[in-house]
């Protein structure tokens, strides 16, 4: 196990009395880290670490544009290295985490070899992980939509299922090809739903053999109403619209099983499709629910100042935390706006911590959630008014580009959508495949003379039979590039 203080550019130790250690690098982690950084300036006798899995900070309310090829893959992306500019950055999986010997276990690089790391204050900022609520082969055969990878699996799929029904020889396989079934409507089921149906819409001129009607694009609700975090009225609105856009809207319904080749209902209805993105359930973070600090349905419980009851030094942040409002008792969601604006309070609670001031409890009201629907329309509540529509979609577009991080990406988006004005939509798919290669005979063999080339395995690759629906065989063969 190698020694932490050489793993990520640390300060000469004599000179650092405090280390604070984040894990995470998503809105909670990040805001901390940023926020200390300001905060504490050019303090040599306190040195920050952030933990993370990935070296870019993902932007998630971008993330169903991704999928349907609204904006390139790293426009929605940052390096946490530009955005951190005082922090020390190791990207490796936490493995372990011992609150009493104030130990963290991380690994990385090929051979996945791992790191110790010693802390005085920890955050934790770990987010939450998609939940397959115990429905049998949901985990295997649906795609996700929460990392930037899924959106890249989905885009891919899309894409390779609208080649393969083009083709002849899939005229037995076109329905399930065609068919698209989203779970969940929330903002990332809907959001996704409503992305991925113009892109698949907008690609048929492309398609020569292929019409608007071998299209089906399901989304599947549980709820009466979609967006049951925004009011009745508006929930109402995305449904009349997602249905004027030929999205078939089937509410109070669940998944009850999956397959190879088609997804089946609690009302007993069976879809055939090859693609089911499921976004309905979320679950605490596997690392946290192994902690022996109070846990809240597998949710770190903090104070108002959001440390960990009984555990000096320890705080929690964002999807991870289970943080209630001082005001009503009432939970907070698990929203980047809220991740983001407790970052911001825990990392003054620290200098408070380590300074002697005063802490600050996290109160905040949610300013307004918006939620894209495709086709330049959107919904929006804002400080309690209802928008719809274009000034809705309008407004989502301008707010998050706003809050998007760093002006190279943001100016990246915006002539991205720009551009989408004008030209179509880009159907490159983004394999995840060695190139093709030839073993030859001898040396004296010249290229051209041997025989085919072999292909290894592609994300892209024709599905075999038996092979799984979902992300893990496109995640199989882009392994092979580490
Ligand atoms: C598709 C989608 C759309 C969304 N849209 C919106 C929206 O429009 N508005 C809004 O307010 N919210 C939105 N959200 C919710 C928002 O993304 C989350 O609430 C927010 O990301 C929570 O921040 P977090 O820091 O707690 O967790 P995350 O942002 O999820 O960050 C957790 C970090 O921890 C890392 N991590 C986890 N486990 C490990 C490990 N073992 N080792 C190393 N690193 C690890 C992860 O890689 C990640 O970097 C959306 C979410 C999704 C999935």
């Amino acid at each position: 196990m190698d020694d932490p203080s050489n793993a990520a550019g640390a300060a000469p130790a004599s000179r650092i009395r405090t280390r604070i250690l984040i894990l995470g690098g998503g809105f909670g982690g990040i805001t901390t880290a940023r926020q200390l950084e300001r905060l504490l300036g050019s303090d040599a006798s306190v040195e920050i670490t952030l933990i993370s899995r990935e070296n870019f900070f993902l932007f998630t309310p971008m993330l169903h544009e991704v999928a349907a090829s609204d904006v390139d893959i790293t426009h929605i992306v940052n390096p946490i290295r530009k955005v951190l500019r005082h922090t020390n950055l190791f990207v490796g999986e936490v493995e372990s985490i011992d609150l009493d010997a104030r130990r963290i276990v991380a690994s990385h690089g090929l051979s996945r070899h791992q790191h110790e790391f010693q802390y005085d204050h920890l955050v934790l900022g770990l987010g939450a992980v998609t939940s397959f609520h115990g429905i049998p082969d949901l985990q295997a055969h649906a795609l996700q939509m929460k990392s930037l990878a899924d959106a890249i699996v989905l885009r891919n799929r899309l894409i390779e299922n609208l080649e393969e029904a083009d083709a002849d020889c899939a005229a037995d396989r076109r329905t399930t090809a065609l068919t698209l079934v989203v779970a969940g409507g929330g903002f990332a089921g809907v959001e996704t739903v409503a992305a991925a149906n113009d892109f698949l819409r907008d690609s048929l001129p492309s398609y020569p053999h292929l019409s608007e009607e071998d299209l089906r694009v399901v989304l599947v609700h549980d709820g009466a109403v979609l967006l049951p975090e925004l009011d009745e009225a508006l929930g109402s609105y995305t449904e009349t619209k997602l249905a004027d856009y030929k999205v078939e809207v089937r509410t109070g319904v669940r998944v009850a099983g999956v397959s190879r080749t088609g997804v089946r209902l609690d009302d007993g209805m069976n879809i055939p499709t090859n693609t089911l993105v499921w976004t309905a359930g979320s679950a605490a973070n596997p690392l946290i629910q192994t902690l022996p600090c109070k846990l809240e349905r597998g949710h770190v419980m903090v104070t108002e100042y959001l440390e960990v009851p009984d555990w000096p030094n320890l705080w929690a942040v964002g999807d991870c935390a289970s943080i209630r409002d001082p005001r009503t008792g009432n939970l907070y969601p698990p929203t980047a706006q809220h991740a983001m604006r407790e970052g911001r309070v825990l990392a003054r609670n620290i200098v408070a911590s380590l300074r002697g001031g005063k802490k600050q409890p996290f109160v905040f009201t949610t300013i307004g959630t918006l939620a894209s629907l495709g086709r330049r329309t959107g919904v929006a509540r804002i400080f309690g008014t209802n928008f719809s529509g274009f000034p809705a979609w309008l407004l989502w577009r301008a707010i998050y580009l706003s809050k998007l991080p760093r002006f190279e990406k943001k100016l990246r988006v915006a002539l991205d959508w720009l551009l989408d004005i004008v030209f179509s939509k880009d159907l490159v798919q983004f394999r995840a495949e060695i190139g093709p290669s030839a073993a030859y005979a001898d040396d004296e063999s010249a290229p051209g003379e041997t025989e085919a080339p072999a292909r290894t395995s592609a994300a892209g690759d024709r599905q075999a039979d038996d092979a799984p629906l979902g992300r893990d065989r496109e995640i199989a063969s882009s392994d092979k590039l580490r």
